[in-house]
């Protein structure tokens, strides 16, 4: 391809909204463009690593037996209301209605269309198992887009969902897709790390997540992992093993009210009482679904939202605001505390069972309570881990490793889906015995422009793209660097149609551009291997190959410019 007939409009700038590194060398790279918030045109550098992606893709399902159709993006709310998502899934979900006034929403995942589909096309148990997948536009209306197309409104993903008769089949064919994934990743050039993931408003028995690690503030999730055995979570649903409930139990103290000015956070309140944060109590007040829940954790603990709402089973929670907080305990913000709040659902945190004579807020301003105590000075029903982990925790699983963490995009995720949407569907089928059950499914994800974003994220450096060769837009790039030297021009198309004649795809800079802007360009795009034809080599009757990955020079003979070319980018790329 001439450069003159792509269309690469690379920026010397970055674009100003552009946070993450990978968006930005997108945009400049002339990959991508905005259209509105959280939606991209992708341009033909782009759309050749989305393809090549997709390619990747799809060898691998195919190979897991897995049959590609095509499902459509317009939904009706009938079989959301259906599956009972249409009242969870919320705003992000894009809903409008037709000229008939019927409603309707933009698919952002397919398991109702698809259990719709075989619900009654799938009837014998000799039918099973069944994996079916599409390629395709998916729509998620996120409250706030960013990252480029890693949080993105419209993204193209990959959705496969499998149908079992039983959980062992399930069990089979989940395995299968995990497998595939691993396939799929190490095809496109980069490790992931398969972790434990919250199942969210998808529902069903188990999930997980494939993260590509990014050591940049890039990656949008946490992880952790267990340095000595293989735990590894989402930090939307990582545990840690509560070694304070190892500790001897203190005897309980008289509950005093304290006079705390002014001292409205952990720091303000743990500096006036000159104590550690570990023996304050957080109590934070939400509205869930409309109703009052307070939610205790140990002062020097995070809330875990996540954890808080599926434990509740809400759709909507949100922290309530000073005029609430007023009106519910009495107080100021930052006085909030357990004893003496009447109606109100107590979510205590699993920790806080084991603590002695703690401080908690008085629901009076300006005031604390000290050696507070349960079950003596307030009770509760609701006791659960909602807390974040923590980096040096003891692992939940071996409870001898150290909790890590890092920091990961995630690419892929897949579900146990169990029989949430084939019961509520009416997918069933006759078992070998006669009777009729419902169809046991999983659901499988790939973020196939997610993946293109996270492979940049991954992979760079201060110049730019530094693509894996297997998802790379082209293999080879070559830059002659004076268009009006007739010899320079015509070595390098030379070189340019030998090397397409052995099947490389090979992008030739043909502008009449000063030869510092076609490097620029060069890094910023980041093809693995280049070739410039200059004048200085000519004298001497050379070229120069450069490796992105490694920066390397390398001065060969023309003569064996395009063998030498082809082994590099064989064996180095
Ligand atoms: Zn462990």
């Amino acid at each position: 391809m001439r450069w003159t007939n792509s269309y690469i409009p690379t920026l010397r700038e970055d674009p100003a909204e552009a946070e993450l590194i990978s968006h930005k060398l997108l945009m400049r790279g002339g990959y991508i463009r905005k259209v509105t918030a959280g939606v991209y045109n992708y341009l033909p550098l782009m759309q050749r690593v989305l393809l090549k992606i997709t390619r990747i893709v799809r060898e691998e399902m195919d190979k897991a037996g897995a049959l590609e159709i095509t499902m459509p993006v317009l939904h009706p709310a009938e079989l959301w209301q259906a599956s009972g998502r249409w009242d969870v899934v919320g705003k992000e979900q894009m809903r409008f209605k037709d000229r008939h006034g019927r409603d309707l929403c933009l698919g952002g995942t397919h398991e109702e269309v698809i259990t719709d589909l075989v619900k009654g096309e799938l009837k014998s148990y000799r039918q099973f198992p069944k994996n079916l997948y599409q390629i395709q536009v998916k729509f998620r209306d996120e409250i706030r887009p960013r990252f480029g197309l890693i949080r993105g409104r419209e993204f193209i993903m990959k959705d496969a969902y499998s149908f079992d008769v039983d959980e062992d089949g399930l069990d089979k064919s989940y395995n299968k897709m995990v497998d595939a994934y691993f396939k799929v990743f190490d095809r496109c050039g980069f490790n992931v790390r398969k972790v434990e993931g919250d199942t969210g408003a998808m529902g069903g028995t188990g999930a997980h997540e494939f993260m590509v690690i990014v050591d940049t503030q890039g990656g949008e999730g946490v992880i952790y992992y267990c340095d000595k055995c293989d735990y590894a979570a989402t930090d939307e649903r990582a545990e840690f093993y509560e070694s304070s409930n190892d500790t001897k139990i203190e005897p309980l103290k008289e509950k005093e009210l304290v006079h705390t000015p002014n001292a409205k956070t952990i720091a303000e309140v743990t500096a006036f009482l000159n104590t550690p944060s570990k023996k304050l109590i957080k109590t934070l007040l939400y509205l869930v679904d409309g109703e009052p829940v307070a939610a205790l954790i140990r002062g020097d603990r995070m809330i875990n939202e996540i954890k808080l709402k599926n434990y509740l089973k809400a759709n909507e929670l949100e922290l309530a605001d000073a005029d609430t907080i007023m009106r519910l305990t009495g107080a100021e913000v930052g006085f909030t505390g357990p004893c003496g709040l009447k109606n109100i659902r107590l979510v205590v945190d699993t920790e806080i069972y084991g603590m002695r004579n703690f401080i908690t807020g008085a629901n009076k301003t300006n005031y604390h309570f000290i050696n507070v105590n349960h079950p003596r000075d307030f009770t509760f029903e609701d006791i659960i881990d909602i807390k974040m982990a923590e980096e040096g925790e003891r692992c939940p699983r071996c409870k001898q490793g150290i909790l890590k963490s890092d920091r990961g995009i995630e690419v892929g995720n897949t579900f146990k889906l169990g029989t949430k949407y084939s019961q509520a569907i009416g997918a069933k089928f006759i078992d070998k015995d006669g009777k009729e059950k419902p169809i046991v499914m999983g659901s499988y994800g790939i973020g196939i422009t997610r993946t293109a974003q996270a492979a940049v994220e991954r992979f760079h450096d201060k110049n730019g793209i530094i693509w894996p060769k297997p998802i790379a837009p082209y293999g080879i790039h070559i830059i002659y660097t004076n268009s009006s030297d007739k010899n320079q021009v015509e070595t390098a198309f030379d070189i340019y149609n030998e090397l397409k004649e052995k099947g490389i795809e090979v992008l030739i800079d043909d502008r009449d551009e000063r030869a510092g802007v076609k490097f620029k360009d060069a890094d910023l795009i980041g093809i693995p291997l280049r070739i410039v034809v200059g004048e200085r080599g000519l004298k001497d009757k050379t070229a120069e190959i450069k490796i992105r990955k490694s920066g390397e020079n390398i001065k060969i003979p023309l003569a064996e410019i395009v063998p030498n070319a082809l082994k590099i980018y064989e064996e180095i790329c």
